[in-house]
């Protein structure tokens, strides 16, 4: 092998050279290696650069300029960067795309740094780590909605062949909110579906699970944690030290998986916001029959939060908020998330709802009143983690202030409902002194930043008053001075002025400049800048007076700062009590705006039992409805009874039958919208509706495309199909909208006749099942449950006119031609394709789909085959016996060769078989 050349002298120099590091680049070196999987935001006075791959992923990101400064190893270093006061918008929008941010600040004057020599390091930290779920600012979150980390861990299946549990937390590090549940692996989508979270994060071990792996990737956001987030061992301490508590009992008993979900979720929060501790609410507990569960296809299949465009116009949560402050509007989207199941918690919603509904007045009062409150959990949060402003104290100012009133017109309504006056006391909550404190020091205009000051009130604080008037009195002497200079001079136009380099200057037009340059005057003015137009000088009076007005400036500000952290200390001492008055202002918030609702559309109170019935009178879609009031048309009510039959210990099934765009959709999705409000405590678009509690809802679409996740779309239909079969419960409601129609019509209708048989004889729930499929009518005859409805339509003049009235019966054809022909299609079509079909009736005649009922016993009548697979087993265990019998030493040839065949021989029959 040839030996390495030796390298030259001047290329070694070279390299020593090359591989010098700057002590900047060396700090921001380590700072980075300790936050690989964020991208830096390293301070540079005005500016956070980004270097090396950091500024590429950025610039790409941002749209900004890629610079380079410097060399490192002998290659330029690519950076780019982002103005500090600019920094919240390009924050917001790499969180946006799925990055992290650690943002490392100057955490020392320059000037101390240079005392420890010329070339020393301003030192810097990394002060924060922005990620998705855990931001506090405005400018980053959405007014209307929560924010929500959740933390997912498993617990270990006691036994094999259970079905493993999970422990979820998730929180709201902008509000506080903090909850545990304990949930099985269909819950747990569910409740992601639901709460639709800024970020997960999953231990990493569940992370890479063969079973949940294309789970979690299919998700946004979701960060496999390291291991001591998660630890079990000391996941007690963490989340009792979070709360400054003995023992985390007082939560309640939580399982190992919960108190593991939760103490990563404090852990995360801590290591996010560099050891902070964010105000957060102790965790609640959610059991798992508390809400309605709602998978995340039937989610987006009835438009609850967006539309299946990801439009929000045009969703229910759009349709009916009618809230007037932001946390009215999340908590609503809270709620319509997650419907109630216990009738005794939903009516008492329906009680703070009806007592608006009918008293207008005092209604709209409240709402100018609830107008005016700020959203006081978000300045809270900001508060207690030192990121508030003056406009946040004025939120809690404003916010108290408004709950005392509303409190006081509350109490005075006679008759309220207890969910009212429970309102009414946590109202009260706060403390009023602290109210009435701060709307004596706050001013009337308030800076957003406290950084400058200005914003304590003249009067508040008499040496902050003394110290400003100083400053002010200096600014008179400064006038004064400039006066008196003028008239030495004799030059009118001369004038004091300040910049940031300069500090005080006398200024004077060029041609004047002379005359100050030269004796008697230049014993006074020392000259400092010639500009084109100006020359400027100083003098020791006025840098006398400089130095005066400059301390008391900063005498002033430090007042005012410490006279904030004063105030948002005691913000922070009184955060429960904030957050039950945000809270109840929220309630009352949604009640009232419910009630505007039905009031405005005719809305009415649901009877909300626990039994099966479901029965809708005058029922209207409520979207559909809005949007035809602004297109014309009315919207035509319809019944719909999924009550058990008298006597029936069982929902019923109704087969919905209809041409195309007759309203069998429609139908089909209010009255699982009307299910959705009623147990969310909203008052519903019916004329009547009497609900028991639905545990679980269900909705699809046959041959829904799904052309982005990569999947047939009937693949997508039956797999959804089966999700239902699997899961529903006699609670259940289930919609079913034209299942099987993604595959050949034979096909097709087969399944859907087993589907219809599974939930009439297993699931037993109530359902809605709107089908193309006419033959399936004919089921009626067999499943006692099952009714038959179709939408009618009237024929006139060979033209089909839509009623949208949904009526007992069954559509006697499809109408396709009649449909086609309103869609404009040739006339040469329309009528060749009337002739095909008036023959394919005439062949038709016999009904296949008759026989087939008379023929078929019923799903659960049919008795189950022995599976081919157990006879395949016996067979081939034989075959293997036979085998393990053989000793080929006591073999003679002959016999070797005879068993041989009989093997053979045996194997062959296995596979006849
Ligand atoms: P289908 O599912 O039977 O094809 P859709 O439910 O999609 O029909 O309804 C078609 C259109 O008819 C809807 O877009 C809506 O504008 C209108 N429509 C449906 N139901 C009603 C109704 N009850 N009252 C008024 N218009 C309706
Ligand atoms: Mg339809």
């Amino acid at each position: 092998m040839d030996a390495l050349p030796a390298p030259s002298p001047a290329a070694a120099a070279d390299a020593r050279a090359a591989a010098r590091v700057t002590p900047m680049m060396e700090q921001y070196i380590e700072i980075k290696a300790a936050n690989p999987d964020a991208l830096l935001f390293y301070r540079m006075g005005d500016f956070y650069e980004l270097f090396f791959a950091d500024a590429e992923t950025a610039s790409r990101a941002l749209g900004i300029v890629l610079t380079k400064r410097g060399k490192h190893l002998g290659a330029d270093i690519p950076m780019c960067g982002v103005p500090v006061d600019r920094a919240d918008e390009y924050l917001h929008r790499l969180i946006a795309l799925g990055h992290r941010v650690a943002v490392c600040e100057q955490v020392e004057d320059p000037a101390e740094a240079k005392k420890r020599g010329a070339k020393s390091v301003v030192r810097r930290e990394v002060v924060r780590l922005v990620t998705p779920g855990t931001l506090t600012e405005d400018s980053l979150l959405d007014a209307c909605r929560n924010n929500y980390l959740l933390a997912v861990a498993r617990s270990r299946a006691s036994a094999a062949g259970q079905e493993a549990t999970f422990g979820l937390a998730w929180i709201d590090m902008s509000t506080g909110e903090f909850v545990v549940a304990a949930r099985d692996r269909a819950a747990l989508a569910a409740d992601v579906a639901r709460l639709d979270p800024a970020e997960i994060i999953v231990p990493e071990s569940l992370y890479d699970d063969a079973e949940l792996q294309a789970y979690w990737r299919a998700l946004p956001a979701v960060t496999p944690a390291t291991r001591d987030v998660f630890d079990g061992a000391t996941a007690e301490r963490r989340l009792a030290g979070y709360f400054s508590v003995a023992e985390t009992a007082a939560f309640g008993a939580l399982s190992r998986a919960e108190l593991a979900a939760a103490a990563a979720c404090v852990t995360y929060v801590e290591r996010t916001q560099l050891g902070k501790r964010p105000p957060l609410s102790p965790p609640a507990r959610e059991a798992g029959d508390a809400t309605m569960q709602i998978d995340a296809a039937t989610r987006a299949n009835l438009e609850l939060m967006v539309r299946l465009s990801g439009e929000r116009r045009g969703s229910l949560l759009a349709t009916v908020d009618r809230t007037v402050t932001a946390a009215g509007s999340r908590l609503l989207a809270q709620r319509l998330a997650a419907p109630l199941t216990d009738p005794a918690r939903i009516v008492a919603r329906l009680d703070a709802v009806e007592a608006f509904v009918g008293d207008a007045g005092t209604r709209e009062t409240l709402r100018g009143h609830m107008r005016a409150a700020p959203d006081l959990t978000r300045a809270l949060s900001r508060l207690a983690l030192g990121r508030g402003g003056p406009r946040d104290l004025a939120a809690v100012r404003d916010g108290l202030a408004a709950a005392a009133t509303i409190a006081a017109r509350l109490e005075a309504l006679a008759g309220a409902p207890h969910e009212i006056a429970d309102i009414a006391a946590a109202l009260r909550a706060g403390d009023a002194a602290v109210a009435r404190e701060f709307a004596r020091a706050l001013a009337d205009e308030l800076p957003l930043l406290k950084r400058d000051g200005g914003f304590v009130r003249a009067g508040y604080d008499a040496a902050l008053d003394e110290t400003r008037a100083l400053r002010d009195e200096s600014r008179r002497v400064v006038a004064a001075l400039q006066a008196r200079y003028a008239d030495e001079t004799g030059v009118r136009a001369l004038k004091i002025r300040h910049n940031n380099v300069l500090g005080y200057f006398v200024e004077v037009a060029a041609q004047h400049g002379e005359r100050l340059l030269r004796p008697p005057l230049n014993a006074t003015f020392i000259h400092r800048q010639t500009l084109a137009g100006q020359v400027r000088f100083t003098s020791a009076e006025l840098g006398e007076l400089e130095a005066r007005i400059a301390t008391a400036a900063q005498r002033a500000l430090a007042i005012e700062l410490d006279i904030f952290e004063r105030c948002a200390a005691q913000v922070a001492a009184m955060g429960e009590a904030i957050r039950t008055v945000a809270q109840a202002l929220a309630r009352l918030d949604v009640a009232c705006a419910l009630a505007a609702l039905a009031a405005a559309h005719g809305y009415v109170r649901p009877e909300i039992e626990r039994s099966l019935a479901f029965a809708v009178e005058g029922g209207r879609h409520p979207v559909v409805e809005q949007a035809l009031l602004t297109n014309g048309g009315p919207f035509v009510a319809n019944d719909c009874d999924l009550s058990p039959p008298p006597g029936g210990d069982a929902g019923r099934i109704w087969l919905l039958t209809g041409p195309n765009m007759a309203g069998k959709s429609t139908f089909l999705r209010q009255n699982a919208l009307i299910a959705v409000l009623a147990q969310a405590g909203s008052f519903v678009p019916a004329k009547r509706a009497r609900i028991g509690v639905v545990d679980r809802l269900f909705s699809r679409v046959g041959a829904a495309d799904d052309l982005a996740r990569g999947r047939s779309t009937f693949m997508v239909e039956m797999v959804e199909t089966a999700a239902i079969l699997n899961q529903a419960t006699e609670r259940s409601l289930v919609i079913l909208d034209e299942i099987g129609r993604g595959t050949a019509t034979f096909d097709g209708l087969s399944i859907a006749w087993a589907t219809i048989e599974h939930l009439h004889e297993k699931n037993r729930c109530r359902a809605l099942f709107a089908t193309h499929f006419h033959e399936l009518t004919a089921l009626a005859a067999k499943l006692p449950r099952l009714h038959n409805a179709t939408v009618r339509v009237k024929e006139w003049h060979g033209d089909v006119v839509f009623l949208h009235e949904v009526v007992a019966g069954a559509a006697d054809r499809s109408y396709g031609i009649q449909v086609a022909k309103l869609a404009g299609l040739p006339r040469a079509v329309i009528e060749r394709a009337q002739s095909v079909l008036t023959a394919l009736e005439a062949e038709d005649r016999a009904s296949p789909a008759r026989k087939l009922l008379e023929d078929l016993p019923l799903f659960a009548a049919a008795a189950p085959r022995v599976p081919a697979e157990a006879a395949a087993d016996r067979a081939s265990a034989a075959l293997i016996a036979a085998l393990a019998a053989l000793n080929p030493d006591d073999l003679s040839p002959r016999q070797a060769l005879e068993a041989l065949y009989a093997l053979k021989r045996q194997w062959a029959d296995m596979q006849e078989d």
